[in-house]
């Protein structure tokens, strides 16, 4: 606070979930408050903190803020690495237990408070921490939530799950997952039950997982605001229904595209680096190598992201599809991310072989700079919507193989609305894999070129000055300002 005249400086703490996808998202829409000015405190659990320092050069990037600081917060959490999807809840248990007492005090008596220094004068929390949402509330802190997942899958099994299960939708009645959704406005004949949030699959009427959707649905509806990672054209058949809930949404996608584009633009202070990692696992930057000895469009690049799982059956079936499509391909298996035991023994030699001829394997990628060169043709994915915007943003078509969560909406989008690439969803079957890497691949003048191609074009022009996603993000900025202003008057 400035003694004197009593006013306030704008500074927003930012709290994401523990986990690489949030925490990226939120590390570029940090550094471009930083851009405009305003204070950022970003604040990452402990046991996310460790990883993120440990594999990126974040610590010096963020130096050149003086109005940026990183604080950490206890979670409980032991592991030294990032642990896979069967174990969030754990690290959720972790954050419940042991965070959420911690931050209220922070925030309500302790050095974020309006007693200290340098107040918090807006709070933008992953909405999956309901309770940051409500300590904000009890602070009387103005709170816009940020939400990292898609908005096909927020709107339609988040936002519309009381209409499912008032419409009997959810729980699912009967095997039939192919069975159309039609309660949910906008997506009448577009989603079927096997494309919903994947819990629901399992939801018995007392999943805690439906809960906490529910939970998280509501914490959107009380904040001011919502940050999603989309652009307006890509999502117009959801985001007109979800301002009736929402009205006042700022769509920033592609967010790591603006940010690369703003940080290029801004000559204040200079850029030095060449790379913007966030990354919690260490990149492999040999494979920019190899990627260069190919031609333009002819490598598929193989990721499941950082929690989604397979067993050592699906790994084969996928790798015998990806080697039988003769396609040369870049293949990231994060460790840990094969269960069942994977022995490499115990595979087919004529598969080895053929991987060293056309394959390359890194255990992680810089995977922004893999979709974004010239060698890459297409995607085999899990779906998960940081993968499925950095792929679109570059006309890069996909082959979706979603896991959990978002994951089964965003394949059906990206195969029946946005027509960029085929939904393998359910199947996992080495002929399946290698017609539709074919499919996505060998066709020059298909009608999934096409697409991939607008697509493209629209989210570029998106991060121009005057496209959609800048105007969003000057107007979140001269929110802050006039909340904090505001806050001031209070
Ligand atoms: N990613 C990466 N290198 C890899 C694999 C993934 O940098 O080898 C990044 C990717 O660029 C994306 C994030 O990890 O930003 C994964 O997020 P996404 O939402 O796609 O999936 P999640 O990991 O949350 O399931």
């Amino acid at each position: 606070m400035d003694q004197q005249n009593n006013t306030l400086e704008p500074h927003v703490l930012m709290f994401p979930i523990p986990f690489q996808g949030p925490v990226n998202c939120f590390l570029k829409l940090a550094e471009l408050l930083c851009l405009s000015g305003i204070h950022v405190t970003f604040l990452n659990t402990e046991h996310i903190h460790r990883p993120l320092l440990r594999h990126t050069q974040v610590l010096s990037r963020f130096s050149r803020y003086p109005n940026f600081k990183f604080e950490t917060i206890p979670d409980g959490v032991e592991h030294e690495t990032p642990v896979p999807r069967d174990r969030f809840m754990e690290v959720m248990a972790g954050v419940d237990a042991v965070t959420k007492p911690l931050f209220r005090e922070m925030m309500v008596s302790g050095r974020f408070s309006w007693k200290s220094e340098r107040p918090v004068t807006v709070m933008i929390p992953d909405a999956y921490f309901s309770f940051a949402v409500d300590v904000a509330i009890e602070a009387s802190i103005p709170v816009i939530c940020f939400e990292t997942i898609s908005p096909c899958c927020l709107w339609t099994s988040y936002l519309n799950l009381p209409t499912l299960i008032e419409a009997g939708d959810v729980p699912f009645e009967g095997s039939d997952l192919d069975q159309l959704i039609t309660s949910v406005p906008g997506t009448k004949y577009i989603i079927r039950k096997r494309d919903l949030f994947s819990s629901f699959r399992t939801y018995d009427g007392s999943n805690s997982d439906i809960d906490l959707i529910a939970k998280e649905a509501r914490t959107i509806l009380v904040a001011q605001g919502l940050i999603l990672n989309t652009f307006e054209e890509l999502d117009n058949v959801v985001l007109p229904h979800m301002r009736k809930l929402c009205p006042n949404i700022y769509t920033i996608g592609p967010l790591h595209s603006l940010h690369k584009t703003k940080l290029m633009a801004n000559k204040n202070p200079p850029r030095q680096e060449t790379t913007y990692s966030n990354s919690v696992w260490k990149e492999d930057k040999n494979c920019m190598l190899w990627l260069d000895k190919h031609d333009p469009k002819t490598v598929i690049y193989v990721s499941i992201g950082s929690l989604a799982t397979m067993t050592v059956e699906q790994l084969l079936e996928i790798w015998y599809g990806v080697v039988n499509s003769g396609k040369p391909f870049l293949w990231v298996r994060r460790p840990g991310s094969i269960t069942g035991g994977y022995d490499e023994s115990r595979v087919p030699i004529e598969l080895l072989e053929r991987t060293k001829e056309i394959g390359c394997i890194v255990e992680w990628a810089p995977q922004e700079d893999v979709l974004a060169h010239r060698a890459i043709g297409g995607f085999l994915t899990h779906s998960g919507w940081n993968s499925t915007m950095e792929s679109i943003v570059e006309g890069v078509p996909m082959v979706c193989w979603p896991h959990h969560a978002d994951q089964q909406m965003n394949s059906r989008f990206v195969g029946k609305v946005w027509k960029i690439g085929v939904d393998m969803k359910d199947t996992c079957d080495r002929l399946l894999v290698e017609k539709a890497v074919r499919n996505i691949m060998d066709s020059k003048h298909n009608a999934i070129t096409q697409s991939t191609n607008t697509w493209a074009s629209l989210a570029k022009e998106s991060i121009t000055e005057i496209g959609s996603s800048s105007i969003h993000l000057g107007r979140l900025i001269d929110d802050i300002l006039a909340m904090t202003m505001s806050s001031t008057l209070m």
